[in-house]
């Protein structure tokens, strides 16, 4: 990976950079609670998207800048680097629209993919349940032909912005007499009827971030299965994918910028003179270069192989243990108002804690760096 940008590369920061220096996103509201702040995040996403940088990786057929790797990486450097809110649709962004572009129909791709880009509907990824999770080809949520539509029934938990999703990406057992992977189909669900409930869950930062969603007979067109009968388990793992890869150029900016903003506050008490913070502190800078380094270098993979490959895990399972020691860390530095409801290091703090679940637990990521990328033999264990 050359890290020395090309004069269009330069070019194309310029732009963007430009383009957010003029275009500020609004203050985020004070009321209104996460309705106001996810309608916040919304408008938001129509404003990238009205300037055409809402999705610059998508190809330019699809409503994108059709940007390089490298292009898109530094895409989400500058957004982290402005501060700006989270696009509302991140899921449809990032998960959704490259999966369809993969899997979809034609039909498919002109019907779905423009209102994603524009945040008129919101996707969901309904994927985790119950009692599957890391093991995600263990669901139990079934689906069964009737005529030209499936009638869907079971649980999901976890599914994050559900209560805003017009679409869900809804993986479901399709044939339970095949090999577990082999009997599940990626569906599109509509989440706006009746037999689909979504009940919010309160997480410890006091927000209703995810959601379980109870599915009694829920119908689905036969005209909404992405990829083919049978081969939801391919389709997903796209998904996955791409869950680990767009995002880490975003969190890696953020976690420098935490980063910073506790360096300026222990440099305002004068904690930089006490080494136990400055070795602290300088162990946590040297782990958000590597992570940025890191996240860098992936692109060669994407570059050689045509998709992320295992690496990504080792940039998630990096990025979420450090920033948890740095929210922790940021705690004993600022003191009790970071123990403070509705302070943002408050807010950090509790946030950090779900890191090492969300996308991918780190005991799995573990695994998969040593299978994948170190070459360890799996793990038999003997009953
Ligand atoms: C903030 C947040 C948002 C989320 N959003 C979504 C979403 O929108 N859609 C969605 O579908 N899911 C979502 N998830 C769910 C997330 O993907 C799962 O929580 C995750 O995959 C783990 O599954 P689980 O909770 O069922 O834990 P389990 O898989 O039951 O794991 C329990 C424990 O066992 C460990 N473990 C499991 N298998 C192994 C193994 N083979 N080796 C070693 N240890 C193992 C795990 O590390 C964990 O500590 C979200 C989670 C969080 C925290």
């Amino acid at each position: 990976m050359d890290l020395t940008f090309s004069p269009q590369e330069i070019a194309f920061r310029d732009e963007l950079r430009g383009w957010l220096a003029a275009n500020q996103p609004d203050a985020a509201p004070v009321d209104g609670g996460e309705d106001a702040q996810y309608q916040w995040r919304r408008d938001w996403q129509r404003r990238l998207y009205d300037a055409g940088w809402a999705a610059p990786a998508w190809p330019v057929e699809y409503g994108g800048r059709g940007a390089s790797l490298t292009e898109s990486a530094i895409y989400y450097e500058e957004i982290g680097r402005s501060r700006s809110p989270l696009a509302a649709n991140t899921l449809g962004l990032l998960l959704g629209g490259p999966t369809l572009m993969v899997w979809g129909t034609d039909e498919q791709k002109e019907r779905y993919l423009p209102p994603i880009l524009s945040a008129e509907e919101i996707w969901c990824q309904g994927f985790s349940e119950p009692e599957a999770g890391s093991d995600l080809a263990s669901l139990k949520t079934r689906a069964v032909k009737d005529g030209e539509e499936w009638v869907v029934t079971g649980q999901k938990v976890w599914t994050s912005g559900a209560q805003y999703s017009k679409w869900c990406m809804l993986v479901a057992r399709t044939d339970g007499d095949v090999p577990k992977h082999k009997g599940l189909t990626y569906f599109l669900m509509d989440m706006e009827q009746d037999a689909v409930q979504v009940r919010p869950l309160r997480q410890i930062t006091g927000e209703d971030e995810f959601n379980e969603l109870f599915i009694e007979e829920a119908r689905i067109p036969d005209a909404n299965v992405i990829g083919g009968v049978g081969n939801g388990w391919k389709v997903a793992l796209t998904t996955l994918m791409n869950e680990r890869a767009g995002l880490g150029f975003a969190l890696q900016i953020r976690l420098r910028q935490l980063l910073d903003d506790t360096i300026a506050v222990a440099a305002e008490r004068g904690l930089l003179e006490d080494p136990v913070y400055a070795d602290e502190l300088a162990e946590l800078h040297t782990r958000c270069e590597s992570i940025r380094l890191l996240a860098w270098k992936g692109l060669t993979d994407v570059e050689r192989y045509g998709q992320p490959g295992p690496e990504g895990s080792l940039v998630k399972w990096l990025w979420s243990d450090t920033n948890q020691r740095l929210t922790q860390l940021a705690v004993d530095i600022v003191g009790p108002a970071a123990l403070t409801a509705g302070t943002s290091w408050s807010y950090e703090f509790l946030r950090a804690r779900g890191n090492t679940i969300e996308g991918g637990t780190t005991e799995v990521l573990k695994n998969i760096v040593a299978e994948r990328v170190l070459g360890l033999p799996r793990l038999k264990v003997a009953v």
